[in-house]
């Protein structure tokens, strides 16, 4: 099955160069015979979103794929900005995503090794206690054209560095006042390789370690030993990093430990998306969405309560793959292969979103039928139901004109539709409100078209949704549209914030639409096709009185005209 569709080809003959070099590795026994070993590696402080995902499904798939294992471990070196509410949040994400780590552990487990290994490095002349301040340090970095100054305090001898070292780890100074650097090049022409800081006195209570430490390590000591501790074969992060590797191998060959190999791949960026936890927690901070799961949100918890499904997301990454530059993937995309999970998946039913009555005047009073219906015309096996019929329904307002535009087909005076599976409808009269709204739409039914057949052979151009008045559950409908009305949130005037790009219109509440009795026993996240206006499915604010249905997204597919304009 290789049509070049994604969704029917098998994921793993998508190209993907770190499958590539993986196979490579396994094949000239690059590491033995061990196993292929990687780490999906977030830092807490913050939800998981769509481009953690994308990190996931390589980390977890590709380790899979060659019978490997993969562990979940918390970057949790930065204890100011870290929780335990992200500890929990991104465990819960990864599992809903479908996967299943092996170990889960914790930089900060390893703060006692790394400890050791920085006094190792200190007694081998390779990391130096400084008492230049940051800014000091920021001076003396040099620039891409110009080489770095040492310190003053670069030539410590090795004994007044421990001692040094260990009183800042004994806390007795103050945060900023001092920081132990690799002892490396300030000439290199790559910046982090100018004596890069390896801990600061920050005196903070850690999310897991409490008041243990006053010392933390940076990103770049902390995460290639880690990898190295867990013996991680692959080390797969973004490619912001690129220039941190030769100060992750240093850091390995300098301590003669498991040689973790780390590569890089391209971050996921989407349009009219933004994908970074520090403006996602602005957004959640300034309430300009209602929370980490605000249903507009990139985040999984997020676009999970949006109706979206963990496969539809793999399928996506899948699809994408991994390369070596950066670049923008369209929403669209996105939304198709949900779209395409959906349509196979999803039950349908039938939901007025924005009501308008139509009497029919013939019908007998009184009467009331059901009619069988299938639950998804693309999945047999998913069976009928009975939707109740009387001559009194409601239809979208949209599906009435009393004076039709050109090319309008839907319900009009004197033109007749179907009544999806029920009776052809012809309008006859309208009933106004004082103002001239119309509240009441009437018509006549041809008792022949009963299950929405044609009784002689004429035709109808439309077919339209109905519930039953009598039988209507009435509920909330939250209508999502993107959090961004440019492409590119980030690209914003000079001093204004990414939050000018915000689109007001984002979230429209219908408070009274009308569903088919069925969605009564809707379950929260289940997810549904309402005929003809989109998926849908049950948000938690749903209690015994009132239902509330996200939307996940309209019916219409973009994504198909994109590609086909594309070539594809
Ligand atoms: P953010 O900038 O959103 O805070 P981050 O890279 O700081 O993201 P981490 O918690 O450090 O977030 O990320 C964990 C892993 O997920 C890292 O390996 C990182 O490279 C990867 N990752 C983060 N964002 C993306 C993205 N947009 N696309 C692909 N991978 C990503
Ligand atoms: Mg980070």
């Amino acid at each position: 099955m290789t049509n070049g569709n994604p969704e029917t080809q098998d994921v793993r003959t998508i190209s993907n160069f770190l499958r590539d070099q993986i196979a490579e590795d396994v094949r000239t026994k690059k590491y033995g015979d061990a196993e292929v070993q990687t780490r999906f590696p977030p830092e807490p402080n913050g939800y998981l979103h769509i481009g953690h995902a994308k990190a996931i499904c390589l980390d977890f798939g590709l380790a899979d794929e060659f019978g490997g294992k993969t562990n979940l471990r918390f970057d949790d070196t930065n204890p100011e900005k870290e929780e335990q509410e992200y500890v929990d949040s991104i465990q819960a994400d990864v599992r809903w995503l479908g996967f299943e780590w092996d170990r889960l552990c914790y930089a900060s487990d390893y703060f006692g090794q790394l400890y050791e290994w920085a006094l190792q490095l200190i007694k081998a002349g390779k990391a130096y206690v400084d008492d230049l301040t940051a800014d000091e340090i920021r001076q003396h970095r040099g620039t891409l054209t110009e080489p770095g100054k040492d310190s003053p305090y670069r030539n410590r001898s090795v004994e007044e560095n421990l001692d040094l070292f260990v009183r800042m780890k004994n806390g007795e100074f103050p945060d900023g006042s001092r920081v132990l650097r690799a002892r490396i090049d300030m000439a290199s022409p790559n910046l982090n390789m100018r004596d890069p800081v390896m801990y600061r006195i920050l005196h903070a209570t850690h999310h897991r370690t409490g008041d243990a430490w006053c010392i933390y390590p940076m990103y770049d000591y902390a995460h290639g030993q880690s990898d190295s501790i867990e013996r991680v074969t692959h080390s797969m992060c973004t490619l912001e990093f690129t220039d941190h590797q030769p100060l992750y191998r240093w850091y390995i060959e300098q301590l003669g430990i498991f040689p973790s190999q780390q590569i890089e791949f391209d971050r996921l960026n989407l349009t009219y998306t933004l994908l970074s936890k520090r403006k996602l927690l602005q957004l959640v901070q300034e309430k300009h969405v209602s929370g980490w799961d605000d249903p507009r949100m990139p985040t999984l918890s997020g676009i999970r309560r949006r109706g979206f499904t963990p496969e539809a997301i793999r399928t996506f990454c899948a699809a994408i793959g991994a390369s070596r530059t950066n670049g923008t993937t369209d929403i669209e995309m996105l939304e198709h292969f949900q779209r395409d999970d959906l349509n196979r998946r999803a039950r349908r039913a039938m939901a007025v979103l924005r009501p308008l009555k139509l009497v029919i005047d013939n019908y007998p009073a009184g009467q009331e039928e059901l009619f069988e219906v299938a639950n998804n015309p693309e999945d047999p096996a998913a069976g009928m139901r009975q939707v109740p019929f009387t001559g009194e329904v409601y239809i979208e307002q949209d599906d009435f004109r009393e004076v039709p535009p050109p090319k309008y087909y839907r319900l009009s005076p004197g033109k007749e539709v179907r009544l999806r599976g029920a009776y052809f409808v012809t309008a006859q009269s309208v009933v106004k409100d004082a103002d001239g709204n119309i509240v009441e739409v009437h018509c006549t039914y041809d008792p022949a078209s009963r299950g929405g057949s044609s009784p002689d052979g004429r035709k109808v151009k439309s077919t339209i949704h109905w519930v039953s008045t009598a039988h209507a559950i009435s509920a909330e409908v939250r209508i999502y549209d993107k959090l961004f009305t440019k492409a590119d949130p980030g690209d914003v005037e000079e001093g204004e914030s990414f939050l000018s790009n915000l689109n007001p219109d984002s979230l429209e509440i219908l408070n009274d639409a009308k569903l088919e009795p069925s969605l009564a026993s809707a379950k929260v996240e289940e997810r549904f096709q309402f005929e003809r206006v989109g998926y849908f499915c049950l948000d938690r604010d749903s209690t015994a009185g009132k239902l509330v249905f996200n939307r996940t997204l309209p019916l219409k597919d973009s994504w198909a005209k994109i590609e086909k304009k594309a070539g594809g």
